[in-house]
């Protein structure tokens, strides 16, 4: 008499033994996650991080409760945009005095498209990826609507071809490494080479890697990025986001939204524009200085973290859950789109199951959360700072038993925001 298989003892023993050698596993600790949820999805909105509620209490009770409006100057408000910048510039690659954190990725990413497409006017293309996030499609448009520019969609594999043919009409290539569906990862050096050997600016989007992977946008010599404070970062709903743009192109950097803050002399109330020097030319208006001081001690748990050692762990937890999903979730029904090579993924894994919304429902009744995108992909992102293989082994078992009993309503109703 057969009983139904339970844990198969090696992928117990394997993750047993993976998260007694982990030693980042402390860094748990620097997040308030809730006991008995398994969560994997912080790389749609990590979760909060331990430091953030006494940081925010003293930033509403005492700063501004107390402090009232001197703590513009007295609490370091004014300077926020730019100093939280240089921390996540740190996490990115980028020296200080490069990056701005305030608005939406969409406000910096339109920023950001408008003023590579004005540093080099004689060309008449934007190139991006038919497969990246839609506010980054839509954007692109939006501006080469406005500028009179043509938007060419290639994916990443053939950028190099289409740029060796049509590169000299290029201003800016703008893509993401990270694939939001299927994790895959691209290589930046390859594709920002290639745009430069055309002479095209390349403008990346690092929503789904700046604090998933070590970068290195300074050494690469990438023109602008882009990315948001509210997935890997940890920094909260509706974070405000990042815009890195390289020294070299402050001088002649003209933004689409040359807002007082980014003037000059913004207190001198000169009638006209006049754009500050360096990256703080790229603010806009005041910024939301409650979500942004969050986002600062919410950074706190990257203190003193080597990202190499976070990559490798989120490769250990990747190479984990595939391997789960080809012992348990295979045989009930569900396809990897996640490149198996190391190289080739970011800090997620996309499965492939036909009722895909009705089985990440049933999950999150039982305890694991992922997130789904249209029409039946299943996301399950790690977080090195926080994610076990156990974890790991948890979610699949789970999935993996929901399946096989059909343990869910095929058409649940419409679940939440998924960004
Ligand atoms: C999450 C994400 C965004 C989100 O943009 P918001 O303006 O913050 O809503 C944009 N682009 C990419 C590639 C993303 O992954």
């Amino acid at each position: 008499m057969t009983t139904a298989p339970s844990v198969p003892a090696a992928l117990y023993e394997r993750a047993a033994r993976l998260d007694a050698d982990d030693a980042l596993a402390p860094l748990r600790a620097r997040f308030l996650l809730p006991p008995d949820v398994v969560y994997l999805d912080g790389n749609s909105l990590g979760p909060l991080p331990a430091a953030v509620p006494a940081a925010l209490d003293d930033v509403v009770r005492r700063q501004w409760g107390t402090g009232l409006i001197g703590s513009w100057n007295a609490d370091g408000w004014w300077e926020a945009p730019l100093r939280v910048g240089d921390t996540v510039g740190a996490l990115i690659g980028a020296a200080p005095g490069q990056t701005v954190v305030g608005d939406s990725t969409s406000v910096q990413l339109f920023t950001a498209l408008d003023a590579a497409a004005e540093l080099r006017p004689d060309r008449p293309l934007l190139v991006t990826d038919p497969g990246h996030f839609p506010t980054d499609r839509y954007l692109a448009d939006a501006v080469a609507r406005r500028r009179g520019l043509e938007v060419r969609r290639v994916p990443p594999a053939a950028l190099p071809r289409f740029l060796a043919a049509e590169g000299h009409r290029v201003a800016v290539v703008s893509y993401a490494p990270v694939d939001f569906r299927t994790g895959e990862l691209y290589d930046m050096r390859t594709l920002t080479g290639a745009a430069h050997d055309v002479g095209a600016l390349a403008l990346w989007d690092l929503c789904h890697a700046a604090g998933a992977l070590p970068l290195d946008v300074d050494a690469l010599d990438v023109d602008l990025a882009v990315g948001c404070g509210y997935k890997f970062l940890s920094g909260g709903p509706g974070a405000p986001a990042f815009l890195y743009v390289a020294h070299r192109h402050h001088a002649s950097l003209r933004t689409p939204l040359p807002g007082w803050t980014g003037h000059a002399d913004p207190f001198g109330l000169a009638d006209e524009y006049a754009p500050a020097s360096g990256i703080a030319r790229a603010r806009i208006g005041t910024p939301p200085i409650l979500s942004l001081l969050a986002l600062e001690a919410a950074l706190t748990a990257f203190d003193g973290v080597d990202l190499t050692q976070v990559r490798a762990k989120s490769l250990s937890l990747t190479d984990y859950f595939l391997r789960c999903a080809d012992e348990l979730l295979t045989p009930v029904g569900f396809t990897s789109v996640t490149p198996a090579e190391p190289g080739r993924r970011g800090s997620q894994v996309s499965l492939r199951h036909p009722h895909a919304r009705a089985l990440v429902v049933a999950l999150a009744e039982h305890g694991v959360i992922a997130d789904m995108r249209v029409p039946d992909l299943l996301r399950f992102g790690v977080n090195a700072l926080y994610t076990s293989h156990r974890d790991l082994l948890t979610a699949a078992l789970r999935l993996r038993d929901l399946t096989r009993r059909a343990a869910y309503d095929p058409a649940p109703p419409t679940v939440g925001p998924v960004t």
